[in-house]
Order: structure tokens, then C-alpha cells, then sequence
């Protein structure tokens, strides 16, 4: 279907926590689309991998701290709000159908490109949206099946048609992942790759086992 409109993108993940390197794909992936919104969804019930540390409310909160500057992204709980598993497959349906001709695309990271072939019924996501794929350090190539399912194109084709295609990204390409942050937290207490107002809540709320730095010296009476 031929159109030129701007895209609506989608970033669903796990976001526990939500990092620097979420959040500069997110806005890149935008950028390069026109300013398109990206809504990022935080997943319930992740179907491949271990379940989060935070629950989907401080996920959410942390999030919308994250994003608080910038317009184009949108904080979004409709996997939140779902029952069972949250397959994308399932989200990209839900969107298709409230745009039914808008370009849709849905944004990864490189790491979940490379594995597109195990995820739920990845056939038929060609037919629902676009995928752009941001880069990641130490990652493999997808499966030759995956890459032409979605044949390499720019972003203006990207705009003409509704979905199909895919836009490889050169940047941002940072090596930066929920897991080691998770782990500097629990034994340095903060971590430079999240947003200072997201690690103050993470202080704040006692999540993740976050050791509890004492950078203040105690001025108590005797
Ligand atoms: P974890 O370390 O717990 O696996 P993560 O940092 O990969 O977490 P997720 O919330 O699982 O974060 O990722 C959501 C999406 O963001 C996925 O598509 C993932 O590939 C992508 N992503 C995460 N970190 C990066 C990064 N440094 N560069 C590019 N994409 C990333």
C-alpha cells in the first residue's frame, strides 16, 4: 500500500531498568523517521527471558522519568494492561488494527534481531510492520530467512509503505544492558548510563538491591 505518512513506532522490552541506551535508540529511530512517537511498551510477562526484578508500575514510573524531556516518546502500559505472555506479535495486531494504514514499525535492538527466528509466529510480522534495527556490540547476524523477510530499505521507502521493510541503523551503538546495570547497582549503589532522576527513584524505592552508598558524611548531635 502506497502512503506517505509518518510512521508510528513501537519499542516494547523490559525496561528494568530503562537505560541511556534505550533511550537514545528510541529518539535516533524517531529522528530518522521524521519525529515519528515512539511508544514504549513495557512488557508484562516477557515470553524470552527471565522475569523482571521491578514490577510493571516502578518499570512504568521509571520510564516516564526517563522520557520526561522529550515529546516524541511515549510511555505506553497496554502490555501491562494485557493478560498471559506478552508476545509482540500480539501488541503489533493491536496497533495494526487502530492504524490500518499507517506505517508501523517495530524497533530492536540488534541482540533481538539476531533471534527473530525463535520468537512467536515471526513469519507473519512482515505483513503487520517494518522492523529498524539498532546496533549492539557483540551481536549476531539474524538468520538469512530473517533478512529477507524484511528486505533493507531507507527511511523515506520506509514512509511510502505501510510495513515490510527494514531500516538498519548505524547509531547509536553503546554497549550498555539492563543486566550489568542491575549488577552495578547491587555493588556500587548508582550507574552512569541512567538518567540521574531514574537512579534517584531506584535509591529511593530500595530497587534492585541497591547497595546503599554513603557519599554524605552524618553531621549528628552526640
Ligand atoms: P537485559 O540486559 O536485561 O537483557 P536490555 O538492556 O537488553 O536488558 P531490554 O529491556 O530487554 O533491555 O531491551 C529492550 C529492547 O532494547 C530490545 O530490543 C533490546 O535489543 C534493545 N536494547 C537494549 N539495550 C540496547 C543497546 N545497548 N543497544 C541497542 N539496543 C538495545
Amino acid at each position: 500500500m502506497m502512503c506517505d505518512s509518518v510512521p508510528l513506532v513501537l519499542f516494547g522490552g523490559t525496561f528494568d531498568p530503562v537505560h541511556r541506551a534505550h533511550i537514545s535508540a528510541a529518539r535516533a529511530v524517531s529522528k530518522v523517521l521524521g519525529d515519528a512517537p515512539v511508544h514504549l511498551l513495557p512488557n508484562a510477562v516477557p515470553p524470552h527471558k527471565a522475569q523482571p526484578m521491578a514490577d510493571g508500575e516502578e518499570r512504568l514510573a521509571m520510564l516516564r522519568l526517563a522520557c520526561r524531556d522529550y515529546p516524541e516518546l511515549v510511555v505506553d502500559d497496554w502490555e501491562l494492561r494485557q493478560d498471559g505472555p506478552s508476545y509482540s506479535l500480539h501488541t503489533l495486531r493491536h496497533f495494526r488494527q487502530q492504524n490500518p494504514e499507517r506505517p508501523l514499525v517495530f524497533m530492536i535492538g540488534a541482540d533481538s534481531f539476531a533471534t527473530l527466528h525463535r520468537w512467536h509466529h515471526w513469519q507473519d510480522y512482515a505483513r503487520l510492520c517494518h522492523l529498524a534495527v539498532v546496533p549492539r556490540p557483540d551481536c549476531e547476524l539474524a538468520t538469512v530467512e530473517v533478512q529477507s523477510a524484511f528486505p533493507e530499505s531507507d527511511a523515506g521507502q520506509l514512509r511510502q509503505q505501510s510495513c515490510g521493510l527494514r531500516l538498519m541503523l548505524k547509531r547509536p551503538f553503546l554497549d550498555v544492558s539492563a543486566t550489568a546495570i542491575r549488577e552495578a547497582l547491587q555493588q556500587k549503589g548508582d550507574c552512569p548510563a541512567l538518567d540521574p532522576a531514574v537512579s534517584a527513584h531506584i535509591r529511593r524505592h530500595h530497587l534492585y538491591n541497591v547497595a546503599n552508598k554513603t557519599t554524605s558524611t552524618k553531621h549528628e548531635a552526640p
